[in-house]
Order: C-alpha cells, then sequence, then structure tokens
C-alpha cells in the first residue's frame, strides 16, 4: 500500500464494520464486507445506504457518488474472500476467541505483504498477532463511532508489529 490499498476487507457488518465498509468506499476503495449473518450484511447496507442519503441530503455528494460507493461494496458471508485483499480490518464482537479464530483464518486466505488489523477496545494486538504467521505484519486500527463523520483512528502496535507495517497503515 503507497497511499490507500487497492482493495480491502472488513469483516464484521454491525456497527463499526459497515461504517469502516462506507468510509474505505467512499474513498475509491473496492471493499468486501464479511459477516457469519446474512441478517447483518443486508443491515449493515441499509445502514450504509441511509448514512449516504443523509450526505446526499446535505449536498455533500451526489445521488451518482453515493450509488457508485455502494458499487464498490461486495458483502460476502465466507472469510475466504478476503483472498486478494491488501489489508483486512476485523470488527466482529469483542470476544477474543471469535476474533482469534478469525485471525488464523484469514492469515491462511491472505497474500504474504497483506496486513491484518483489528478494531478491537481493549483485546491484546500481541496475542492476535500470535494466532497468525504474520505477527508483523498485524496492528491495531481502532475507528471511532461514527466512522463515517470521525477522522480520528488510532493505530496500536503490537509486540512484532514491525515499522513497515506501521507506516503503510499511517500513510
Ligand atoms: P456489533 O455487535 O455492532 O457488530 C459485530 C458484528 O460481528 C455482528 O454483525 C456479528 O454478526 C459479526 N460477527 C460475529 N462473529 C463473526 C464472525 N465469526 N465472522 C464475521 N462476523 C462476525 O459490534 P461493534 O459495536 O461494531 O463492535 C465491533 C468491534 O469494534 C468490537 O471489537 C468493539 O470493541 C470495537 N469498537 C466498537 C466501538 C463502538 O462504539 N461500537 C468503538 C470502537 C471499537
Amino acid at each position: 500500500m503507497s497511499g490507500l490499498p487497492s482493495k480491502v476487507a472488513v469483516v464484521g457488518a454491525g456497527t463499526m464494520g459497515n461504517g469502516i465498509v462506507q468510509t474505505f468506499a467512499a474513498n475509491g476503495v473496492p471493499t468486501v464486507m464479511v459477516d457469519v449473518q446474512q441478517d447483518a450484511l443486508d443491515r449493515g447496507m441499509a445502514a450504509i445506504a441511509k448514512s449516504l442519503g443523509r450526505f446526499v441530503k446535505k449536498e455533500k455528494i451526489t445521488a451518482d457518488d453515493a450509488a457508485a460507493i455502494e458499487g464498490r461494496i461486495t458483502p460476502a458471508t465466507d472469510l475466504a474472500h478476503v483472498a486478494g485483499c491488501d489489508l483486512v480490518v476485523e470488527a466482529v464482537t469483542e470476544n477474543l476467541a471469535i476474533k482469534e479464530k478469525i485471525f488464523a483464518a484469514a492469515d491462511e486466505h491472505l497474500g504474504a505483504d497483506a496486513i491484518l488489523a483489528s478494531n478491537t477496545s481493549s483485546i491484546s494486538i500481541t496475542v492476535l498477532a500470535s494466532k497468525t504467521q504474520r505477527s508483523d505484519r498485524v496492528i491495531g486500527m481502532h475507528f471511532m463511532n461514527p466512522v463515517p463523520l470521525m477522522k480520528l483512528v488510532e493505530v496500536i502496535r503490537g509486540e512484532d508489529t514491525s515499522d513497515a507495517t506501521t507506516s503503510r497503515v499511517m500513510g
């Protein structure tokens, strides 16, 4: 990644996940939104459409822009769809066992250079990284709610996070 990633996946389509998806897609990045539940994906897409509708109403973007943003989003129930992404942001329920499983599985689908990030509020990045074979390419990206309006993202390094990973995420 220099500047924006070329393709992103966000795992978890809830409050934070759909906001993160919207933000990447609004910045021109093709984005996969993964959730275990089709209902959650449908609710996530509806929340994004509603949020974009507010931006259109306020004349921040046009209706065509909103349609293009939605067109960049691919909902998926299978984690295998993270393949080919250069950044994955995990934003599932705050539960260590669930996140550990996702880190281990996503690691296997991703290319060597890809970065795995977590939006966790309290779980150790070092612990999540230990479930992967890429602990130098695991990092915390703590977005704020509501994501499309909040410009601040806290970046949290784990013990093994490399300088290169940190600068790619900050860049
Ligand atoms: P949420 O409950 O709104 O959404 C969680 C989503 O994860 C649900 O749609 C659920 O179906 C999905 N999920 C659960 N297990 C999954 C799996 N195995 N694979 C794919 N999807 C799965 O939660 P949220 O409020 O969006 O929080 C998500 C993360 O963001 C948490 O780690 C939380 O600590 C963090 N966070 C939340 C806030 C906030 O204000 N809500 C702010 C900063 C960080």
